[in-house]
Parts: structure tokens; sequence; C-alpha cells
């Protein structure tokens, strides 16, 4: 008992300084593009002096994760649950999947993860590839050969961005860097 005692130290509220937050737990509404979505067991602290609500770190780590999936269904987006079951049937760990699709492997981790949203274009290709697996040997011959010019491209990419024409572009191999004629 003292134990627990010890770590329910008083947290002071982050808006006035008092000491006077008390624990809440409840089902918290949610409205996106006018569909509902509640999330039970939703803690906060509120604060008896100035009125301010602070959520607590950990539902806000989970809630967010729950938002990101409820945003991706309202929206026709594949879930992180039903990008992850594609890749598995694909048999593709999620570093393979990232060499396939793009983007790199964090973006797919945070896909399955909740973290992040997909663009529709993602969300098309992965649907296309879990209709048609065949087609992930067309992506996978044609990445051996992006992957040599994938440098170049980038910085090609980059300068297009900016506004750069590089038509008299020259590319030194050795600085990766692009130097322009006139
Ligand atoms: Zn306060």
């Amino acid at each position: 008992m003292k134990g627990a005692m010890n770590k329910m130290k008083a947290q002071k509220c982050s808006i006035c300084g008092a000491e006077s937050l008390t624990r809440k737990v409840g089902t918290e509404s949610f409205e996106y593009k006018g569909k509902k979505k509640e999330i039970p067991n939703y803690v906060t602290y509120e604060c008896s002096e100035c009125g301010e609500a602070i959520v607590d770190s950990a539902t806000l780590k989970e809630s967010g994760k729950i938002l990101k999936d409820f945003q991706r269904e309202v929206d026709g987006l594949l879930t992180g649950p039903q990008i992850k079951a594609i890749r598995i049937k694909l048999g593709l760990t999620q570093e393979q999947l990232a060499n396939i699709i793009g983007g790199g492997l964090k973006s797919v981790a945070r896909y399955e993860s909740g973290q992040v949203c997909q663009s529709k274009g993602m969300d098309n290709l992965l649907r296309i590839l879990d209709a048609y697996p065949q087609t992930l040997k067309i992506i996978q011959r044609r990445e051996q050969t992006v992957k040599l010019s994938a440098k170049v491209t980038y910085i090609e990419d980059a300068r297009a961005r900016k506004g750069y024409r590089f038509k008299d572009t020259i590319y030194s191999p050795d600085t990766k860097e692009a130097t322009y004629g006139s």
C-alpha cells in the first residue's frame, strides 16, 4: 500500500500549477466527417482550480491510433490491421514490403500501427497487390533496375520541386551534387 501511495505523486496542473488534478475515466466521443467514434476507458486529469482537462499520455497515444484507423475507415482507406493482413498474405516482412511500395521501413510500420495514414495512391497499390499477388513479381523485377538510378532520381526530384530546370544538368558521381550548364 505504501509503495502504491508513493507512486501516486500529486500531479501539478500544467496550466495553472495547482496540485488539484482529479483522475477521471470515461467514454469519450469523437466525430469525423459526420461519423461518430466512442473510445471507452478514456483517462483525463481535470483541474478543479482552472477547469482544464489534461488527457493521460497513454490514453492519448492509444486513442490516437484508434482514431487514425477510424479516420481511414471513414475515408475508405485500409486500416492498420488490414494492411498487416495483406503483407502477411503476400509473405513479406515490413522491410520487404517497404522496398516494393516505397516510403521506407518506418512508413510501413507506422501504417500498420496506425501512427500514419497512407495516401490514396498507396492504398490503391496495396489493394491491387492484395487482389493480384502475381503483380508483385512485376514490381520486384523493376525494383532491381530502379535501385541503381534511385540516387540521381532523388536529386532530380528535389531540384524539380525547387523549380530548377535540369535540362543542362551534369551530375558528378563523386559529390552526388549537380552542376548546371549555362
Ligand atoms: Zn489548473
